[in-house]
């Protein structure tokens, strides 16, 4: 699609709850697959309370929250705010993500009022669109990504898409490569200024299926979930990005 060449890949690990201050030591791996990889974006989104640490070795890896409040501060017990995973040190935020819309019944209009908030404090937020498998065995997986885009994403620019077939989460399944390929030009299609949108693919990525996915030409990284958590197969999806220009 035109305007391809001019989106980095950005491959991004979501270590969702998982991972104590031992932790860390992936950080220091993925900082050296990072220094030899400056054509794309290496994204980790670790649990809040290693935010602050991780963002302090990450060298040129950068760091995500997992979500974040629609407000900046106030009395919401337990939440945390946009400003505050800006203060910690991160860049982006994961918004919409499955999980959190079936774990805390997030519903797409809070995740958008989530992504503005996320972009009036300076972060990127990375939003998760997806069917379930009854949704695309019935046929009807492209009329509810459409409609979680049209509910889901902010009237302002900055943002990447993750689209997230929730059957392809965490099982081992992954969506065939012409299906991801059909969404990913569906997806693009439906969002303004589509062709200069960052679209990413989740679902199972792994290093033997990575280097396929990655080479979608509309797909522009990854969010990984389980194989994000060991540094070895988190560096081996990285090395099967397609370099798409130099650095
Ligand atoms: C995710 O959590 O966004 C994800 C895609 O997980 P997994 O790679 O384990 O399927």
């Amino acid at each position: 699609m035109e305007g391809r060449m001019t989106r980095r890949m950005l491959i991004a690990g979501n270590w969702k709850m998982n991972g104590l201050r031992q932790s860390l030591v992936f950080m220091e791996e993925i900082r050296d697959v990072a220094n030899s990889r400056a054509d794309l974006d290496i994204l980790v989104a670790p649990p809040a309370t290693l935010i602050e640490r991780a963002a302090r070795i990450a060298g040129p890896v950068k760091i995500a929250g997992q979500d974040c409040h629609t407000e900046q501060s106030g009395a919401h017990t337990g939440d945390i705010s946009a400003d505050m995973l800006k203060d910690a040190g991160a860049s982006h935020v994961i918004l919409g993500h499955s999980e959190r819309r079936a774990d805390h019944n997030e519903h797409s209009a809070m995740v958008r009022a989530k992504a503005l908030s996320a972009l009036s404090a300076g972060l990127i937020p990375v939003i998760c669109v997806g069917e379930s498998e009854a949704e695309r065995r019935a046929g009807t997986a492209e009329l509810v990504v459409g409609q979680q885009l049209a509910d889901s994403l902010p009237d302002r620019s900055g943002y990447v898409i993750a689209y997230e077939p929730v059957w392809a989460i965490g099982t081992g399944l992954t969506a065939s490569l012409d299906d991801i390929a059909a969404m990913h030009g569906f997806i693009r299609s439906k969002v303004p200024g589509g062709s200069d949108v960052q679209l990413l693919y989740g679902g199972s990525v792994k290093p033997e299926n990575a280097s396929g996915i990655l080479s979608i030409g509309d797909v522009d990284g990854a969010l990984v979930g389980g194989a994000s958590l060991e540094a070895a197969s988190f560096a081996a999806i990285i090395e099967a990005a397609p370099i798409r220009f130099a650095s």
